[in-house]
C-alpha cells in the first residue's frame, strides 16, 4: 500500500503559499505548503502522503479524488454535515431539486453528504447552474501540461468529479481495493476486468438521479 511505511515520512507544513499543494524534496521529506488552515485542506494535503510511490499517470485523478473524499465525504466537518442535512429538508434549496434527488435514492442519514456531492456532479451534467460550485471547474490536471492533459485517463475531471468517482470505485471494492489498485502496476481492464471508459459511464449512471 502507498505510504505503508509511514514511519519514512517527514512531513513538513509551511503556512505560506497562494495555493495548497504537497511535494516530494530531494531528501524523500515530504513538504505541504498550505494556504489556509482549515481542517480540510490539511486532511486533504496529509493524504497525499499516501501516493509518494505511485508511478502511474493514469490513475492520478484517483489520487486527487481519494484527498477529497477523505476531506469531504469520509471525515467532512461538522459545519459542512449540518448545511448539508439543513438543505437535504429544505423545499426552496435549488428548487428543492436535492430534496428530490434524495427521495430518487434509497439512503440513511449518513449517506447525505455523499449524496449531496453526487448530486452535485449529477447537476453539471444536467446542465442546471453549478456556478456556487468552484470546485466542479476547478481541474485535477493543474500539475500537467497541455501535452499530458490529454494523453491520461481522469485529468479532464475536475476534483467533485474526481471525488464521486473515487467513491465509485470505494463502492466496486472497498478502501482496500482503492489501495491494492493504486499501488499495483495493474490497468483498469485488469484489476476491475473494465475499461477506465466503461468504469465511467457506469459511475455516470450511478449518480443520475432514479
Ligand atoms: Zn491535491
Amino acid at each position: 500500500m502507498y505510504g505503508g511505511n509511514v514511519d519514512d515520512i517527514t512531513y513538513h507544513i509551511e503556512n505560506k503559499g497562494a495555493r495548497s499543494f504537497t511535494s516530494i524534496n530531494t531528501d524523500g521529506k515530504i513538504e505541504i505548503t498550505l494556504n489556509n488552515l482549515t481542517v480540510r485542506t490539511l486532511e486533504h494535503e496529509l493524504m497525499h502522503g499516501f501516493f509518494v510511490d505511485y508511478t502511474d499517470l493514469n490513475k492520478y485523478w484517483i489520487e486527487e479524488g481519494f484527498c477529497e473524499y477523505v476531506a469531504y465525504i469520509l471525515y467532512p466537518d461538522n459545519k459542512l454535515v449540518e448545511g448539508i442535512s439543513k438543505m437535504s429538508v429544505d423545499d426552496s434549496y435549488e428548487d428543492g431539486d436535492f430534496k428530490r434527488y434524495l427521495q430518487s435514492k434509497n439512503y440513511d442519514d449518513n449517506d447525505i453528504v455523499r449524496l449531496y456531492f453526487d448530486y452535485v456532479v449529477n447537476r453539471l451534467y444536467q446542465g442546471k447552474d453549478v456556478s456556487d460550485y468552484p470546485k466542479l471547474k476547478e481541474k485535477v490536471a493543474t500539475n500537467f501540461g497541455p501535452n499530458e492533459q490529454s494523453k491520461y485517463y481522469g485529468l479532464e475531471l475536475s476534483y467533485t468529479e474526481a471525488m464521486s468517482f473515487t467513491a465509485y470505485l470505494i463502492d466496486l471494492n472497498g478502501l482496500d481495493g482503492l489501495f491494492d489498485f493504486m499501488s499495483s502496476e495493474k490497468s483498469y481492464e485488469e484489476f476491475y476486468g473494465k475499461s477506465y471508459y466503461i468504469l465511467e459511464k457506469e459511475w455516470k449512471n450511478s449518480i443520475s438521479e432514479n
